[in-house]
């Protein structure tokens, strides 16, 4: 076989395996991510097959005639809602697309969570990002405008998470926190799987030593000097100490 030929046939054989992490992002903006998760890390670990991310745009799965996917709540109030509806067909139709991708390749897991970004949902850590490293689908509901009908929380979504105690404007950005944190955890995805390991947060309270790079004097302000001296137990007590 021509080399040409032997790469074609490696590469189809490593594609008929599921890669690791299965992101489905649903949005109303599907374009708005591009360039952040084209990029970097996340781009790479695209490339290499250890994450796939899928965006579906939630206009697709509207029944409403004019293309609608909010209205007003009920009650009154101000603002728009983002419809059960919608949600729901798309939220299903995903669902179908894994297990129809699951038939055509060998599947590593099938373990699928679905998570709804909301200004109150639960706060998310670095716990949150290793618990939901385990999972092997993640599906990612992004709320717009003045949040998203109750039922989608109620019956849709397993949990609802917030990333902090700010209002954004959308889900997106919540998102993207969560597929760049949990798949700078997946194995393969940092040059050194070990660096995670040892990052703040990493343990309960535990934020990493400070770092310094080249030059040792910069504009009269100095490297510690334990640091330049190659004594690995000096430099492993300070760095434990700070
Ligand atoms: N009216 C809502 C409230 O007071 O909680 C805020 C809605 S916000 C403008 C629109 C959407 O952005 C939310 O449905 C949610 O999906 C997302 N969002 C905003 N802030 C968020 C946060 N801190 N964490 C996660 N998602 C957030």
């Amino acid at each position: 076989m021509q080399k040409g030929w032997r790469m074609l046939a490696f590469f189809d054989l490593f594609c008929y395996y599921e890669c690791i992490m299965q992101f489905h992002i649903v949005t109303i903006f599907p374009r708005i991510l591009d360039s952040y998760l084209s990029e970097s890390i996340i781009g790479r670990a695209q490339k290499s097959r250890i994450i796939e991310i899928f965006t579906h745009n939630l206009r697709d799965y509207t029944t409403d005639k004019h293309g609608k996917i909010d209205d007003t709540p009920y009650g009154g109030g101000a603002g728009m809602v983002l419809q059960v509806q919608p949600i729901y067909a798309c939220v299903e139709a995903v669902k179908k697309l894994i297990a129809k991708k699951s038939k055509k390749t060998i599947v590593i897991g099938s373990k699928t969570r679905i998570i709804l970004f909301s200004a109150k949902g639960k706060k998310y850590t670095q716990r949150s990002a290793e618990r939901l490293a385990k999972y092997d689908k993640l599906i990612l509901i992004c709320g717009r405008y003045e949040g998203v009908d109750e039922r989608v929380a109620q019956s849709i979504a397993d949990e609802e998470i917030s990333i902090g105690d700010y209002v954004l404007t959308g889900g997106e950005l919540p998102a993207m926190v969560v597929i760049d944190s949990v798949t700078r955890l997946l194995p393969g995805v940092l040059g050194n799987d070990a660096s995670s390991k040892y990052e703040s947060h990493s343990r309960k309270n535990y934020k990493e030593h400070p770092q310094y790079s080249k030059p040792a004097s910069f504009n009269g302000w100095e490297v510690p000097a334990v640091l330049l001296g190659g004594n690995h137990g000096e430099i492993g007590k300070w760095r434990e100490k700070n």
